[in-house]
């Protein structure tokens, strides 16, 4: 999901809260579902009562939801991680936790607040439904919105990554073998187990007639199935480029272009030599960067007449790189600004050029590297 996508409905503990346009999804199967379950079982009231505490009901919901983010928030702003944002969409809610954790336990407590606070607000409605004698609408509300709440609790105890769950089922690993890596794998392989189960249940529910239920479950687990996936790749990656900088990956050679040649000759020394990213040349200084996605933004009939001057990035608008810049920070840097290349410049010389083919490169020779030494290690 985009970061920070939807409708902002305001700040708490300086976190901006926002709605994901799927939120109306479920606000709306959730309100449908409360008022015809009201109108059901409380047919003395009228029906503009059933639908507004429906509503009602269902927007409480939403705030306990929200106060289960902030619990994982609030733990992780103790040990000084940033939080961006937390989104309600069609699956719950999520607390953007900008850094990873860095140690077993710090993830430990950041997951369990999560469950312990919906257990909390469990334990709350539950206590105003006992305590309330009388009201039938409070004591509609807060029973269905204990149960819900408990559910919540329950379900997100799961341990499959990425539920909370899951993050408590990779502390525990990752305290146990101290290696983060290894916690990843576990944890995300049981999401996979959890994700296939529910696909499996949900298909099963809805040959058997719970057509709704069912469909519903089997979404929940593909959704789970992607993110657990998606989560592990990114542990992958970042574990196995930690440590490594721009000078040891970069090319250290740079081809270079003089300014006045045409975009059909420059096109004609890429495809001669290989190379994709050209420093462009002015009486022997550097003037700027030319790439052969540069290129193909000039229309081909124009590339005779058109000069690589014409098409390059000014010197003073190219992004650099430091040798030793982390990879995974240029990384990043290349997603942000849209960039393929960047020359690495090293006090104030050209000292080698890093790409994104060179950093999937330097990726796959890793994992295949590290394969092979966990066989080893493994026999
Ligand atoms: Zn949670």
């Amino acid at each position: 999901m985009n970061r920070a996508s939807g409708i902002r409905l305001g700040k708490i503990l300086g976190i901006p809260i926002y709605l994901h346009p799927s939120w109306f999804i479920i606000f709306a199967l959730i309100t449908f579902s409360l008022g015809t379950q009201f109108t059901a079982q409380h047919p003395s009231w009228s029906p503009a009562q059933h639908w507004v505490v429906g509503i009602a009901t269902a927007i409480l919901f939403f705030g306990s939801v929200v106060f289960h983010e902030l619990s994982h928030s609030a733990v992780a702003l103790r040990y000084r991680l940033p939080v961006a944002s937390i989104t309600l969409f069609v699956f719950g809610g999520i607390a953007r936790i900008s850094a990873e954790p860095s140690s077993a336990k710090q993830e430990f407590n950041i997951a369990i607040a999560g469950p312990v606070s919906s257990f909390f607000l469990a334990g709350v409605f539950f206590l105003i439904s006992r305590v309330v004698p009388g009201n039938e609408i409070v004591l509609a509300t807060t029973t269905w919105l204990w149960q819900i709440n408990f559910a919540l609790a329950a379900f997100n105890l799961l341990p499959g990554f990425p539920l909370d769950g899951g993050r408590i089922f990779r502390s525990i690993v990752w305290g146990i073998t101290k290696d983060f890596r290894r916690a990843t794998r576990y944890a995300s392989g049981s999401g996979q187990l959890l994700a296939y189960l529910m696909i499996f249940g949900g298909i099963w529910q809805f040959v058997s007639g719970n057509r709704f239920g069912g469909l519903w479950l089997a979404f929940i687990g593909w959704f789970l199935l992607n993110a657990a996936q998606e989560s592990y790749a990114q542990v992958e990656v970042q574990s196995v480029l930690a440590g490594v900088t721009a000078g040891d990956i970069m090319y250290k050679d740079v081809p270079t272009v003089g300014r006045d040649i045409s975009l059909s000759d420059y096109v004609h020394e890429v495809l001669r030599t290989g190379r994709r990213c050209h420093i462009v040349t002015g009486a022997g200084t550097p003037v700027g960067l030319v790439t052969l996605h540069a290129a193909r933004a000039v229309p081909r009939d124009e590339w005779d007449t058109t000069s690589v001057q014409a098409a390059m990035i000014p010197i003073d608008k190219i992004q650099w790189a430091a040798p030793t810049d982390p990879v995974l920070k240029i990384l990043e840097r290349m997603q942000r600004e849209d960039v393929n290349q960047m020359p690495v410049l090293d006090q104030g010389n050209i000292v080698g050029i890093i790409g994104r083919d060179s950093i999937l490169g330097a990726l796959q020779t890793r994992i295949s590297a590290s394969n092979l030494s966990g066989q080893s290690a493994g026999h």
